[in-house]
């Protein structure tokens, strides 16, 4: 009991000498659960319905018929079951996501995967999982950023659902160019077999959770899929951190012509 009160009275006193540090703009003093300022907590923007079954992107407005699909998923569904965002890739957060990503911000890490961990909560349970894939860069990024963000998210995941992650079955076996500002069918063909699978018996039968850190309009997550599942998985499901909206705008409820690139 009094060790207790002691500890306590040492946290308190420690925080009024090193008040706490929001991840995103070095503000001082932070909220749970995210450890983020008043400011930056209060303008996250959580992807949430109306959104795309499917894909999991933004539709204006919801068909008259109760079908909740974007035009281009019953075009061209893309392989995975379903892909779902937690936060719109904007403001704080984005700043966060490239002091991570190209900064090694490594304490941005905690407040990132604690997004991640709150979507996939919403969306789904452990035992919907056998294994998480995060998805790979290739070598040559690894070795000048250092660390690949999509794995450090995955690992934390893992450890607060208990699905286990396998960071070397799925590889990026072709350097490709940056995807912002290609087209969605450049996109495509930049992205065309660049990925691979290790060890096919990893992913044979098993249910697969893919997670990555930002997506734009999803290709990487339907190549990457298409991957696994060509290698024998019963299913891919896929979960991003930050959703970018500028990449090919909000779809359409699939009773309007699809509009976006
Ligand atoms: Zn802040
Ligand atoms: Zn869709």
């Amino acid at each position: 009991m009094i060790r207790a009160y002691i500890r306590e009275v040492r946290e308190s006193f420690s925080s009024l000498l090193f008040p706490p540090v929001c991840s995103f703009c070095d503000a001082l003093g932070t909220e749970e659960p995210f450890d983020l300022c008043r400011s930056c907590q209060c303008a996250l923007k959580w992807v949430s319905p109306p959104f795309c079954e499917h894909c999991g992107r933004p539709l204006v407005g919801l068909s008259s018929d109760g079908i909740n699909y974007c035009g281009r998923c019953l075009s061209a569904p893309p392989p995975y079951t379903r892909a779902r965002y937690a936060v719109f890739y904007e403001g704080g957060l984005r700043d966060g996501l490239l002091r991570f990503k190209y900064h090694a911000a490594l304490h941005v890490g905690g407040t990132l995967s604690a997004l991640l961990i709150e979507a996939f909560e919403k969306y789904w349970r452990p035992e919907d999982f056998h294994l998480i894939l995060p998805v790979p860069v290739h070598r040559k990024r690894l070795v000048q950023r250092g660390f690949n963000q999509a794995l450090l998210l995955a690992r934390k995941l893992s450890r607060v659902s208990g699905i286990p992650v396998a960071p070397r079955t799925l590889v990026k076996i072709r350097d490709t160019r940056p995807q912002v500002g290609l087209t969605l069918k450049e996109r495509k063909i930049n992205l065309s077999k660049s990925f691979g699978i290790a060890c096919a018996q990893d992913v044979r039968d098993r249910s697969i959770l893919l997670v990555d850190d930002v997506a734009t309009t999803g290709t990487t997550l339907a190549e990457a899929s298409k991957t696994i599942l060509d290698a024998g998985a019963q299913s891919v499901q896929a979960l991003a951190l930050a959703l970018r909206a500028d990449g090919a705008g909000s779809s359409q409820p699939s009773h309007v012509p699809e509009t976006s690139a």
